[in-house]
């Protein structure tokens, strides 16, 4: 089929208005058991708030959960052994059930109810995060993936943060290599899969830039976006998900 300009345009404007509705109609309920949440406040309940699978103790540099609490500035064997680009991660749940479901259920059903609800956490954990942030840089997705998703859950979850801390968006750096899902390559493969699959298209005005991603899975996608902006002059990368796997 032929999809003439106005099609595609009327079409995009149905989706838009689409995901108005869902996120303006809908009241603030709990997005796991539907109890009333409060205006204003994250639509996720107390009591589900509390069962969700924070991770306990986790690694400061790449937020892979560790067995107890370690030392200030110790990170964990495979930070020691190999240490990463960035200075610090953040991801405080395990990607584990309902989180799981729930991120795939906004990444792929295009569930946006849970973008709302994953910001506010977000938001409070971004506050753990050390040193001044001075620009959030949602992790890009190659055109050809974010043209068959319809949109970029990081850059969905990364828009309110920016609103809610305003912090500046950067833009200017682009997935230049669509990349099989790193969830379906066994590890050898992973770091190979991407090498060279960012790059900056612009000077970039920020010393610490916070990476922002749904899910941290190995790692490496975080590697190598943040080697790509310290070779772009950035001083110094975070990085916040709201989970890790
Ligand atoms: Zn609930
Ligand atoms: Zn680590």
């Amino acid at each position: 089929m032929n999809w003439s300009p106005v099609t595609v345009k009327t079409l995009s404007l149905l989706s838009l208005l689409g995901r108005g509705l869902e996120t303006a109609v809908l009241p603030n309920a709990c997005v796991f058991c539907g109890t009333r949440c409060r205006p204003g406040e994250a639509p996720i309940c107390k009591d589900c708030h509390a069962d969700l699978p924070w991770i306990e103790n986790a690694c400061g540099r790449c937020a892979s959960p560790v067995e107890a609490v370690l030392p200030s500035g110790v990170h964990c064997s495979r930070c020691q052994a190999n240490p990463p680009p960035f200075d610090a991660t953040i991801a405080p749940l395990g990607y584990r059930f309902p989180v799981d479901a729930a991120i795939k259920a906004m990444k792929f059903r295009r569930k946006l109810c849970y973008v709302s609800a994953f910001t506010h956490l977000l938001a409070k954990s971004m506050q753990r995060l050390p040193g001044e942030i001075d620009a959030l840089l949602p992790v890009p997705l190659h055109w050809v993936r974010h043209a068959t998703r319809g949109f970029n859950q990081a850059a969905e979850l990364c828009r309110p943060l920016s609103t809610l801390t305003g912090l500046p968006l950067i833009r200017n750096v682009m997935r230049t290599r669509a990349t099989p899902y790193q969830s379906g390559l066994v590890a050898r493969h992973r770091q190979g899969n991407l090498r060279s699959a960012f790059s900056v298209r612009a000077a970039l005005h920020a010393d610490h830039v916070l990476i922002v991603d749904d899910v941290v899975t190995t790692g490496e996608t975080c590697r190598e976006l943040a080697q790509v902006l310290l070779d772009a002059g950035v001083e110094k990368v975070s990085v916040l998900a709201v989970a890790r796997a």
